[in-house]
């Protein structure tokens, strides 16, 4: 083991002298508590290394030992349900909540395991040797046990089925001949450095939409399974809120929730919820398929900074158990002010906004693990990204969002103003995008929703023409207006109110299905082309915009839920009814038709 000797301490940076060869990036134990930290720079005989933990306490003259292999997590069947710190220590599941310093894994715990394979059996990278189940057999999913990236070979011994330590050897391969011979040891888990992306075989292109619940992400700005997202916004315009409702209700098999750098009552609030929730698809405990990481603002900086690798390195893991994974961060802000933090403790030259120069590089390198791929197996999984930003100020021109933009393909930018007036989720339609939408269509077809490219397109006008009417109405009055903008407004705020405002903490609404999202959407594309036959055929505004049905509409979301789609039909016939009423006069008199257009 290779040592060294700190001579100079500053936080969470600190230099030593070596006695041996250290490597960059290796992973570092400090003092007799043995801190966690990382070789960042290496200089003639001095190395600088970032230590993830409190240094309060230590002092020029302790010894720095070197772990030979670069910061790296045990990736195995115990990490589902279970809350860690930003390094992967288990913060659940013992009597604290605090980590002790320098406590490095988990405690080893037993669990029933299953092989897969038998003695002669070839094993490829990748593929699964066995499965792992909770001791009980009764509580949680089994999990697949992988060879590890880059071992193979012949099967020459496994252990029969029983209750195992999570990184007892369970089965023996051997590879090679002669010089290039090999063993290998196999256990339910595997160590994985984090900062290195896991194999796979290849990445594949957006096949499909990751379902949200929400519906102005879903029909309007979808992100790919296997895509990334980019969840901007200034204080308290419900990023945290939307996060969580995505951790609830989006279709992925595994939920990582990373809690980076956020004060410790925001992260509480997900700590003590969602042990209590259930999912709505399976019925069983919501925490069976979630991994909680949480590193709140009070916790050491420099464990922030890896904190985000460590939870795109479990994403990972269970992708290539041919899962569907989504990991939500909040805030990556968070973690770029650590990043900025630690790189002043360096010395380094601050570039824009005092951020480091490589903050982009670094962004990149997280984003760019997000992936629909096929697994060393020949599976199919996905790690999808969506990470908070908080700017300063809620301006999005500051450069952790402005270099989040160019990495993302999802957008999904929270209104200040919209938040103000209680309007949620407050994605603003005009400021987000979303680049792959095109690419489903063909599965909103699937859903019964074969218009769906047309309806997104007419909401998008309109909401776009609002925007442009509003200004203009504030100048010479709403009633000023034409008699087809006035239509416009009211169609706009009609898609506002009736389809993009969903609230997280309605029974009925907080998750919408894409079925329901694809009724409700043809249900007011159709009340747009009523109310302009209507508008054409003479009805005044003011009669379209006194419709009962408009009411019914506009509350529809919160009225029927996912379990009473037909109740739209009957919605669809009041609407139907109701049009019929005011159309019949104005066939009868043509004159006002003019008069209306002309008004
Ligand atoms: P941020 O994380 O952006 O600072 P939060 O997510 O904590 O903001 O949201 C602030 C408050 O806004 C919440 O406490 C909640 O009252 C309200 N809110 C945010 N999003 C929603 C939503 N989708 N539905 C209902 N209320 C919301
Ligand atoms: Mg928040």
């Amino acid at each position: 083991m290779t040592r060294a000797t700190v001579t100079w301490i500053a936080g969470p940076v600190l230099h030593a002298t070596k006695q041996g060869p250290f490597s960059l990036r290796e992973s570092v134990r400090v003092g007799p508590q043995a801190l966690l930290g990382e070789v960042v720079r290496i200089q003639d005989q001095t190395i600088v290394v970032q230590v993830y933990e409190d240094t309060t306490g230590l002092r020029p003259g302790i010894e720095v030992r070197g772990d030979g292999q670069p910061l790296a997590i045990r990736l195995g069947p115990g990490l589902l349900g279970r809350i860690f710190d930003g390094l992967l220590r288990p913060l659940s599941g013992s009597a604290s909540n605090f980590v002790q310093s320098g406590m490095h894994a988990a405690a080893v715990e037993r669990r029933h395991f299953e092989p897969a394979v038998k003695p002669g059996d070839a094993l490829a990278q990748g593929v699964v040797f066995g499965h792992a189940g909770e001791a009980d057999g009764a509580t949680g999913r089994t999990q697949h046990c992988l060879v590890p990236p880059g071992v193979g070979g012949i099967v020459e011994s496994v252990v029969a089925a029983g209750e195992h330590a999570d990184d007892a050897t369970l089965c023996v391969l051997r590879s090679g001949e002669g010089a290039d011979a090999a063993r290998h040891e196999l256990a339910m888990s595997h160590v994985w450095p984090v900062r290195s992306p896991r194999p796979v075989r290849r990445r594949l292109p957006p096949l499909a939409p990751l379902v949200t619940g929400q519906r102005i992400l879903d029909s309007l700005f979808p992100v790919a399974q296997g895509g990334k997202a980019a969840i901007p916004g200034g204080f308290g315009t419900g990023k945290t809120v939307l996060l969580e409702a995505l951790a609830k209700g989006c279709n992925a098999d595994v939920i990582v929730y990373l809690g980076c750098g956020e004060r410790g009552n925001e992260m509480a609030g997900v700590l003590d919820e969602f042990p209590t929730l259930t999912d709505p698809r399976s019925g069983r405990p919501l925490m069976e398929r979630t991994v909680i990481i949480a590193n709140t603002s009070n916790m050491p900086v420099a464990a922030r900074e890896a904190s985000i690798y460590c939870a795109i390195t479990v994403a990972e893991y269970f992708r290539d158990q041919g899962l569907h994974v989504a990991l939500m961060a909040d805030s990556t802000s968070r973690w770029a002010e650590a990043l900025r933090e630690v790189s002043g403790r360096f010395g380094e030259l601050p570039g824009e906004g005092g951020y480091p120069a490589y903050l982009s590089s670094r962004l990149a390198n997280f984003y760019e693990r997000a992936a629909l791929v096929e697994t060393l197996a020949g599976s199919t999984g996905s790690v999808t990204v969506m990470g908070a930003i908080s700017p300063p100020s809620g301006d999005f021109s500051e450069p952790v969002t402005s270099h989040t933009k160019r990495y993302v393909k999802a957008f999904w930018a929270l209104d200040v103003k919209r938040a103000q007036a209680r309007f949620y989720p407050a994605v603003h339609p005009l400021q987000s995008y979303a680049e792959d939408a095109r690419d489903f269509a063909p599965w909103w077809v699937e859903q019964g929703n074969g218009h769906w490219m047309t309806l997104r397109r007419r909401f998008l006008t309109l909401l776009d023409e609002q925007a442009q009417l509003e200004r203009m109405a504030r100048i010479i009055g709403k009633d000023a207006l034409p008699a087809r903008q006035q239509l416009t407004l009211l169609c706009a705020d009609l898609v506002n109110e009736a389809f993009l405002r969903q609230s997280a903490f309605s029974e009925n609404d907080r998750v919408c299905s894409p079925a329901r999202q694809a009724t409700m959407m043809k249900l007011l594309g159709r009340f747009v082309d009523l109310a302009e036959a209507a508008l054409g055929g003479g009805a005044a505004p003011e009669a379209i915009a006194t419709l009962p049905c408009l009411r019914a509409l506009q509350r529809m979301g919160e009225d029927i839920g996912d379990d009473a789609l037909p109740r739209f039909a009957e919605l669809e016939a009041r609407l139907e009814r109701d049009f019929a009423q005011i159309a019949a006069p104005s066939i009868a008199k043509p004159q006002d038709a003019t008069d209306a257009a002309h008004g």
